[in-house]
């Protein structure tokens, strides 16, 4: 399986992880509550995961403009 890495907001691949066993714990997901895990984590039909963060691009511009996080993605 495939963990694909990439930035909610202008839909960047910041990174990937290929490995046969990789369980939720070494991920981190464990410590999300329910709501987190369906925001954050997509399971596609293949069986790759995806795992929407934010890049360092989008955290800082999120940073100088808040409210950038009401309008969605500026770049779409
Ligand atoms: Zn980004």
């Amino acid at each position: 399986m495939a963990v694909n890495y990439i930035c909610r907001h202008c839909k960047t691949s910041i990174g990937s992880l290929n490995t046969a066993s990789v369980t939720e714990q070494q991920l981190g997901f464990h410590s999300l509550t329910p709501e987190e895990r369906s925001d954050i984590i997509a399971y596609d039909s293949n069986g790759d995961v995806t795992v929407k963060v934010v890049c360092d691009y989008c955290s800082e511009a999120l940073d100088s403009n808040p409210d950038l996080l009401l309008v969605g993605n500026p770049l779409q």
